[in-house]
This record gives structure tokens, sequence and C-alpha cells, in this order.
């Protein structure tokens, strides 16, 4: 949210500053970089509120033209998803599907094997029109180098924020015109409220295991879904934890994330499991993603599940009250 904020401000002339604890653009510290970059207002439609759904679908709107201004189109893609179920959990899935609105399309076994020839064949599923997906570290850097003029505080850490003013944590301050706060979970000692929820990606390296959008797995306990990414990997996730622990991946997480992918693709019995990460989801009670504005303060937080889904929408939002 604040790498992409700085960006469209400094690209409309505004002088900006950004603290960052990160020691450079590419260093993996926001729950950004962890993300699976899945763009899903439709399938998230499950949980999340009509709000995040329709700001969403606005997002996905804006994101192609973002990635154009970086001369990197290639980093969005808007080519749909597919929903899954093993028949076996169908009765499941379809009361997930009754939950959802914008009625996915159930496609038959021949339309699944000409999108997705190596998922495996007897799975039911459904199509997701206009869903995307975006590649989360590379926008990242890209926002981050591209932001013109932008003054940045690497390796620095904000220790108060308050109207007009940010205490650095080398003592020294920074004054402004007007704070926007964006620190993710760092903000908890303004907002009592908010909570990490703990999530869990792992990246598998499977050469010749083409998968071409993501997919989406539903099972009844639990939320995987599979997101190809350059380079013939592929992302599976994420868990959803009640907890701010940001150790290592579990062996329970990883045992079932896992299994569901193979059992989704079993052409990945012979990936190699080459990267794990955990991160922490900034969410509010309501789920819901919260702008709060005062004289000289602006308060973006609570993205939770759907950061990359709604940033750019809530950019916009935001700024309409300065
Ligand atoms: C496993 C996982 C999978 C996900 N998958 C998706 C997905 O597919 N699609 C999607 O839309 N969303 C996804 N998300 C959610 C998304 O990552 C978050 O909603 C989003 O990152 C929140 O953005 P943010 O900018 O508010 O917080 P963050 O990304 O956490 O960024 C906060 C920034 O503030 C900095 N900061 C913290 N404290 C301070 C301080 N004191 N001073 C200065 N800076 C500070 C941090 O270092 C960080 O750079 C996923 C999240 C996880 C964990």
């Amino acid at each position: 949210m604040g790498r992409l904020l700085a960006w469209r401000l400094a690209r409309a002339g505004h002088r900006v500053s950004v603290v960052d604890p990160a020691s450079c653009p590419a260093e993996p510290v926001a729950a950004g970089f962890t993300a699976a970059g899945m763009l899903s207002p439709l399938a998230e439609r499950e949980h999340a509120e009509p709000e995040v759904v329709a700001l969403g679908w606005r997002s996905l709107q804006l994101w192609p033209g973002i990635a154009a201004a970086l001369a990197r189109p290639g980093l969005v893609k808007t080519e749909g998803s597919l929903l899954l179920a093993h028949g076996c959990d169908l009765g499941a899935a379809l009361r997930v599907l009754a939950r959802l609105q914008g009625e996915p399309e159930p496609l038959n076994a021949a339309a699944l094997q000409m999108l997705e020839p190596a998922l495996a064949p007897d799975l039911k599923a459904w199509w997701l029109p206009g869903e995307g997906q975006l590649l989360p570290r590379e926008l990242l850097v890209s926002l981050a180098e591209q932001a013109p003029g932008v003054d940045w505080q690497w390796g620095r850490r904000a220790m108060a924020v308050r109207p007009h003013v940010v205490d650095l944590d080398d003592g020294r301050r920074v004054d402004a015109d007007l704070v926007i706060d964006t620190r993710g979970l760092g903000a908890k000692p303004d907002l009592p409220t908010l909570r990490g929820v703990r999530g869990e990606v792992l990246w598998l390296h499977a050469p010749g295991v083409a998968l071409n959008r993501p997919v989406r797995l539903m099972h009844p306990r639990h939320r995987v879904y599979l997101v190809p990414r350059p380079g013939d990997v592929i992302v599976v996730g994420a868990s959803e934890v009640e907890s701010e622990d940001r150790s290592p991946v579990s062996l329970r997480s990883a045992v079932e994330l896992m299994a569901a992918a193979h059992s989704v693709l079993p052409a990945l019995a012979e990936a190699r499991i080459v990267h794990m990460e955990t991160n922490l989801r900034p969410a509010l009670p309501d789920h819901k993603p919260r702008i709060d504005h005062e004289s000289g303060l602006l308060r973006i937080n609570g993205l939770f599940r759907h950061g990359w889904l709604l940033a750019p929408a809530l950019a916009e939002k935001a700024l309409e009250h300065v």
C-alpha cells in the first residue's frame, strides 16, 4: 500500500519521503512480498464483505495501467481463474458456490482439459472470468525503483506517527504536510484492535508442469490455491492461522498444502520444494480495510487477505480525502 501510494503521489508531482525498515527495495519484509498475488474478488466473496469485492473489481481495472506505466505489462494478468473440487467433496463445494455472487460457470471435462491439461482429469471445475494475478515481488521492486524523486529512507523505522510528524528510530524527525501511515501490523500501537493472521506459502519448482492460471481447491477443511510464477515455479498457499507467530512453516501446514496441491496436479510428485515462507496479514475485527483521516494524517490498514486486490482502488479512495 505504501509503495503504491509513494509511486502515485511522486508521479503526480508531490515531494514524497518513505520510511522503510527494509535495507533495499527487494528485501522481503512486508506481507506484500509473501502474498501469492491472486486478484480474486469472486472466489474471495465467500468470506469477504461486498465492499472488498467492489474495490477488488475496481483494482482489476487499474492494475494493468499501473503495470504498463511501470513498463512491466507482464507483471499483471487477467486471464481468469478456476475453482476446483474433488467429486467426493462436491457437497461442500456446492455450499461454497452458493455463497459466491456472479455464478461461476461449470466447466465440462473437455473444456477443463483444454484450459489446464495438467490438472487431474476427474476434477469438477468452475470458471471465474476476469480474475487475475500479479507478481508481488517484481511489482514492489518496480514501484520503489520507479517512483520519481522519492527520498527513500531505507533501513529506517517510524517510532511515532502523528499529524504532520514522523519520529524516526535514529532520533530524527520528518515534518510533512501529510503523514500517511501504511505500516500494516507495525501500526498496532495506534490501532489496538489490529491483529496479525499467520499465512504460510511454499514454492515448488516443477519444470514441464504447465499451469496457465491460478486455481483454487474447494476442500471441506482447507482453502488451497496454486499460482503459476515464471521460471517453472508454482506457489502453493495459504494457511490462515490465528497467531502472530512468524516462525517457519509448520509441518502440518506444509503437509496439508502439498497433499492438496498434489491431488490437483498429480505431475507435481517430482516437483522440488524450493522455498517456504511465513508472514502476518494485518487484520481488523471486521476484516474490512479502514481509512482514517484527520488534518495532517491519513491511515490505511486492515487489508487482511486482500492487500494486492485492494491497493489501487483503496489508494484512489484514500486520496479523495486529501
Ligand atoms: C501468505 C499470504 C498470502 C497472501 N496472498 C494474497 C493474495 O493472493 N492476494 C492479495 O490481494 N493479498 C494477499 N495477501 C495479503 C496481502 O499480503 C496483505 O493484505 C498486504 O500485504 C497488506 O499490505 P500493507 O501494505 O497494509 O502491509 P504490509 O504488506 O505488511 O506492509 C507494511 C509495511 O510497513 C512496514 N513497517 C512496519 N512497521 C513500520 C515502522 N514502524 N516504520 C516504518 N515502516 C514500518 C513494513 O516493514 C512493511 O514494509 C497474502 C498475505 C499472506 C501473508
